[in-house]
């Protein structure tokens, strides 16, 4: 898949997941840039787990899944296992494919935390570029179940039916989502099938070197001049940027490499061990995600087979008015799924059906920090779930409970249910909840915003708005880390977008 050994290239792009394959794609389209993609983990072609999205359980914590595990949590759960795809195509190969565009008030409020550029006008036309395909559940898809869950939906929440999230203006609602797949085959629909692999071999200006981890960035005074790789036989190279440097190896490695590099806050830096190259106070900071909660209930009969991802629908739906967007967001999958909760030993019944009520825009902020200068040991992952000082997060996942049970006694849902099992329907005092959440909630996997970007006065913004990062030449941020916030939507396709954007500006640079 290399087209040979060069160790010198115009653009390096760091990681070949999400976002990488398509910078990378779209940047070697000008046939004068030598780009060159460096993906830590193996090709995902031929690999049938990571081509059919109903099979993305079998790939969690697996040979792919770098598996970050929590440090113990001051409020929530410290049992979070925090998965990321080692491999092409990254996280798009084991998520779920659930496709919403950026709703409008997330761009604007970007723009309010500095992001200059960012607004609706200029980034939702990047949506009608991707490569990628985007369709609503098909009907052949559509599970009986769910669709009697979203019956109920409607008239316990009085909100709309959709299906039509990302052509039309938003609403909330309970529907079928959006997936990025194509319903004939059940295969995802991810940048490295959709954009990158068709240019292999076909591209000579394009090299991709697969398990070949980038171990640290070379700086030079204030540039960054190319990166330093180690392949999987253990042998270093290293390979210079004419150009530039493009950091996509999502919200956890990226910063983790630039710490590793010596580029993040000093006094961190110094406590690990690391000598400082450009102190950035922001990288590892501002982490965010979606915390979800747990509701189980026992199933009267089986879950009907049809499905297009096991999280074919989702509810949106707003406790308060005055919100620009909605404030709790549920998923319904089709498997029940308590990963992170296991450890608890809560049984799950032969038949059973589960939501999963999140916080859309929570305000607890978590951090990623070294543990030590060795990149073979895992950084501190600290997602700070519930950690708010004015408990926002927890009181929304609780509203959230009260939401779903209101849905699950409604018909047509409530015909489905002998009991709920989790976290039980004699669990009803506040205080009784709040700490059965704290004890069970979920990451709904949407880490980002490690190295934001934001205006100049931000000390804490690590890029400004044209993803470069400040103080340093040479080198620019491309995937989930860059988030101010994150989206109110599930963050797939916003960072499809954002690669695609960071096209064009290396190219117009
Ligand atoms: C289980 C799960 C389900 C999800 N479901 C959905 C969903 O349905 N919809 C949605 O919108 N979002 C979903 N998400 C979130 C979404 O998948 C991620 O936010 C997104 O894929 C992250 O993209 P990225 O480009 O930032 O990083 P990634 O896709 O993680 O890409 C990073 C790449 O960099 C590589 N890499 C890392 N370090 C190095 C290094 N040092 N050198 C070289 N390469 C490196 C990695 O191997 C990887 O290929 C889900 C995530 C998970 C884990």
């Amino acid at each position: 898949m290399t087209n040979g050994r060069v160790l010198e290239t115009d653009v390096i792009v760091v990681g070949g997941g999400t976002a990488g394959c398509i910078v990378a794609a779209r940047v070697s389209e000008d046939p004068v840039i030598h780009t060159t993609l460096l993906e830590w983990g193996p090709t995902d072609e031929g690999e049938n787990r990571a081509r059919y999205v109903r099979r993305w359980l079998e790939m969690l914590g697996g040979e792919y899944d770098l598996d970050y595990r929590s440090v113990p949590q001051q409020h929530g759960n410290s049992e979070i296992r925090q998965s990321r795809a080692r491999i092409l195509g990254g996280c798009a190969n084991h998520n779920t494919m659930i496709a919403f565009k950026p709703p409008v008030w997330d761009l604007e409020e970007w723009v309010e935390h500095g992001a200059t550029g960012w607004d609706p006008t200029t980034i939702l036309p990047y949506y009608d570029r991707l490569q990628t395909t985007i369709v609503p559940v098909a009907d052949a898809h559509r599970n009986a179940y769910l669709r009697d869950v979203i019956t109920a939906t409607a008239s316990a929440l009085d909100i709309s039916v959709r299906t039509d999230w990302n052509s039309t203006p938003w609403r909330d609602g309970a529907g079928f989502l959006e997936i990025a797949y194509t319903p004939e085959t059940g295969e995802r629909s991810t940048s490295s099938r959709d954009y990158l692999r068709p240019l292999l071999g076909n591209r000579d200006n394009l090299d991709v070197r697969l398990q070949a981890r980038t171990t640290r960035l070379l700086v030079d005074g204030e540039r960054v001049t190319g990166v330093e790789v180690r392949r999987d036989d253990g042998s270093l190279e290293r390979i210079t940027a004419r150009r530039e440097v493009v950091l996509c190896a999502g919200a956890i490695d990226t910063p983790r490499l630039m710490l590793l590099s010596g580029i993040g806050p000093a006094n961190e830096l110094k406590a690990a061990g690391v000598e400082v190259q450009h102190a950035s106070p922001g990288v590892g900071q501002n982490l965010q995600d979606h915390p979800e909660t747990l509701l189980i209930w026992e199933l009267n009969r089986p879950m009907p087979p049809e499905g297009a991802t096991d999280w074919d629908m989702a509810i949106f739906a707003r406790t308060d008015p005055a919100r620009p967007g909605p404030d709790i967001q549920m998923h319904v999958p089709l498997t029940t799924f308590a990963v992170h909760s296991e450890f608890l030993g809560i049984p799950t019944p032969e038949h059973s059906c589960s939501m999963t009520p999140n916080v859309p825009k929570p305000k607890s902020r978590g951090t990623i920090t070294l543990a030590s200068p060795d990149p073979d040991v895992a950084p501190i992952y600290d997602p700070a779930y519930l950690t708010d000082p004015e408990g926002y997060d927890e009181a929304m996942l609780l509203k959230g409970v009260e939401l779903a049970r209101r849905i699950a006694a409604t018909q047509p849902m409530s015909d489905w249910l002998v009991r709920e099992t989790v976290p039980g329907a004699d669990l009803t005092q506040p205080d009784e909840l709040r700490e059965m959440i704290r004890r069970t909630h979920h990451t709904v996997y949407h880490v980002s915003g490690t190295a934001k970007m934001g205006a100049e006065s931000d000390p804490l913004a690590v890029c400004d708005p044209e993803l470069r990062v400040r103080g340093l030449q040479g080198l620019r941020i491309a995937d989930a880390s860059v988030f101010p916030t994150v989206t109110t939507v599930n963050p797939m396709v916003t960072i499809f977008m954002i690669a695609e954007r960071a096209a064009d500006l290396i190219k117009a640079s």
